[in-house]
């Protein structure tokens, strides 16, 4: 199902005329600024889905079914973890600020070009970044490579160091 890279484009008119899902895999080659927050090699996948429909409230809407995780440096013992950032999510596909300023409340937006394409490996990416932990932590305690308080004392005082050379003068 997911055998197949998935298109950067999605006209979004067409997939709602459709109402059909289309999956497969993006790789973090083509998610950049998610490649510089996480330590996941080039060549790591996400499995992904889309899906558009129109919503009572007459919303063009794009859903992402997303499954894959990130991995991240722990902040506790700082080793690599993995974080599942597998989840989904509605957006409104708008195609201008005016739109988007017109759209019911409680939505998200996606904006598309004048035709109705979406780049859908940007959204996907946005997703994912919501999604990245500020300080990552593993769930359960993890061994600590530094403990608190255990700082070395030998460390030289930059002002100690100062007073002697005066002190040879
Ligand atoms: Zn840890």
């Amino acid at each position: 199902m997911f055998e197949r890279p998935l298109n950067r484009l999605f006209e979004a008119r067409k997939g709602e005329r459709h109402g059909d899902t289309v999956s497969g895999h993006l790789s973090w080659q083509n998610m950049p600024e998610l490649a510089q927050v996480t330590e996941n090699p080039a060549t790591d996948r996400v499995n992904v889905s889309v899906s558009f429909r129109r919503t009572d409230d007459n919303v063009l809407a794009m859903h992402l079914r997303v499954q894959g995780a990130v991995s991240l440096i722990c902040q506790r013992c700082l080793d690599v973890m993995s974080h599942d950032v597998s989840g989904e999510c509605d957006l409104a596909v708008v195609t201008s600020e005016e739109f988007l300023a017109r759209l019911p409340d409680g939505w998200e937006a996606v904006f598309a070009n004048e035709e109705f394409f979406v780049d859908v490996h940007a959204a996907v990416q946005e997703e994912l970044l919501l999604r990245v932990p500020m300080v990552p932590k593993h769930a359960e305690s993890c061994g600590l490579v530094v403990q608190e308080g255990t700082e070395p004392e030998e460390k030289p005082n930059p002002f100690a160091v100062l007073a002697q050379l005066k002190g040879k003068q």
